[in-house]
């Protein structure tokens, strides 16, 4: 992988560049440019035809001045260990934007989940807790769904660790089932925070949500609920793509039809009497539209085709999915690129709130969910533009993700210490 592209060396370059304007402590910036603890380990998992199959797993463990981690676990064929050191940095900074009681972690698996049956994959969770589950807990680390897990698993995994403990043990990890106390809201929160996100930056942008255009790359949990909610917002989403390409419709596209056909041909097309114009991943991140939504993968805005990106908003909603070279440039260019550990924060937001919640065993409605995870986005939005006029009075122009930065960074070091860790 090209240097540029190494999550892990963009997770510090991103770090380097905020601790140089703000001008970090030289011990705190060391601290924080390498994670606290890195877990690797082999799961052995029984197959259907009784051969029993190694899988490579991780945890990374970045930083809990400000309390235990807190991270997604990935089942991906391509995971390896920068990317969810990464992954595990990025959400360090997310949880201390939001100002939530956690720290920054993250796990993966190297799997095919398209290849292995319920069975398999029931047996790689509860390996996955059998091999981590010592470093992991409510008080040490909390994990959650991320790409291709799911509530499910996240349900096998409780009750794998429930049973090593001899108790039941709810809020050992998030994104659970609501039978088995998961939260109202979870299911779309991480879109609902973005949709918060999108309705803060249009008042800034003197955007009109209602008629605005928006393409969207992904249709899984983040980008499918994108489009459900934008079309409440009034919003007309003109394009939306998976990863075998997409769709485009300059007078928008029907979600219902485009997710019947996804869930019964697997394929996004979607026709009223004819399909829909077809266009690539990399057109759809260039068309002209109002707000580009990527929420899918990384790297996808780089320095390649960041100069042809023709919104006026990019909402971040997937992790990492615009370089730090394209950045600069949209930031050159005026666009207003919303940071991915702001936008897609409402996941872990509505995750606290599930684990608040298994912790007090009292449980909240749906309306209490949207309004809370509503007050803490709309605050973090607040600080970091806040945190970029202040900058710019003492005549430092900075990006927005530069002044997500340094108010997440900036609330680490001030606990770091403060505990006496420097
Ligand atoms: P998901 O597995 O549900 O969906 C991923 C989507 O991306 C699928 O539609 C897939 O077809 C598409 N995709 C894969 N490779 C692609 C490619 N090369 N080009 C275009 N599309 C491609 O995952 P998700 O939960 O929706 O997560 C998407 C992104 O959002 C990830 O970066 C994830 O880390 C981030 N995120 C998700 C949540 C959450 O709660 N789900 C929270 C925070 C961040």
């Amino acid at each position: 992988m090209p240097e540029e592209l190494d999550p892990f060396k963009i997770s510090q370059q991103q770090l380097d560049s905020a601790a140089e304007v703000m001008n970090l402590d030289k011990t705190a910036h060391e601290i924080l440019r390498e994670p606290m603890r890195t877990i690797s380990t082999s799961i052995p998992v029984k197959m259907r035809d009784s051969s029993t199959e190694v899988f490579q797993g991780f945890r990374v463990q970045y930083n809990d001045a400000r309390g235990p981690g807190k991270g997604g676990i990935r089942f991906h064929p391509g995971e390896n260990l920068n990317t969810v050191k990464a992954l595990s940095a990025w959400m360090t900074w997310k949880c201390s934007l939001a100002n939530i009681p956690f720290g920054g972690a993250k796990g993966g698996v190297i799997c095919d989940t398209k290849k292995m049956n319920d069975i398999e994959l029931e047996n790689l969770s509860r390996g996955y807790i059998r091999a981590l589950g010592r470093f992991i807990g409510p008080k040490l680390d909390v994990p959650a769904p991320d790409v291709y897990t799911n509530p499910q698993i996240m349900a096998w995994m409780m009750d794998e660790y429930s049973k090593l403990a001899g108790h039941n043990e709810f809020g050992m990890i998030t994104g659970k089932p609501l039978e088995v106390w998961g939260s109202e809201g979870r299911f779309d929160s991480t879109a609902m925070g973005g949709m918060y996100v999108l309705r803060e930056a249009a008042k800034l942008r003197k955007l009109k949500i209602k008629d605005a255009k928006i393409a969207i790359q992904g249709f899984g949990n983040a980008g499918k609920f994108a489009f459900e909610l934008s079309k409440k917002l009034g919003a007309k989403v003109v394009a939306i793509s998976d990863s075998s390409g997409g769709v485009y419709s300059e007078n928008g596209l029907d979600y219902d039809k485009l997710s019947k056909a996804k869930e019964e041909t697997g394929e996004l097309h979607g026709y009223d009497g004819k399909k829909y114009e077809q266009v690539s991943n990399s057109e759809l991140l260039e068309l002209d539209v109002d707000v580009l939504i990527p929420a899918a993968i990384e790297n996808q805005i780089t320095k390649g085709n960041a100069d042809k990106i023709k919104a006026d908003i990019v909402l971040e909603l997937a992790n990492g999915p615009v370089t730090p070279a394209a950045d600069q440039i949209l930031f050159e260019k005026g666009v207003l690129d919303l940071p991915d550990f702001l936008v897609n924060s409402g996941g872990v937001i509505v995750s606290y709130f599930e684990w608040v919640q298994n912790t007090q065993n009292y449980y909240w409605t749906e309306e209490e969910v949207y309004s809370k995870l509503d007050g803490i986005i709309t605050k973090s939005f607040k600080d970091v533009f806040a945190t970029q006029d202040a900058y710019k009075s003492q005549k430092k122009k900075i990006s927005p993700r530069t002044s997500a930065y340094i108010v997440a960074v900036d609330r680490v070091a001030k606990a770091m210490k403060t505990r006496g860790w420097y």
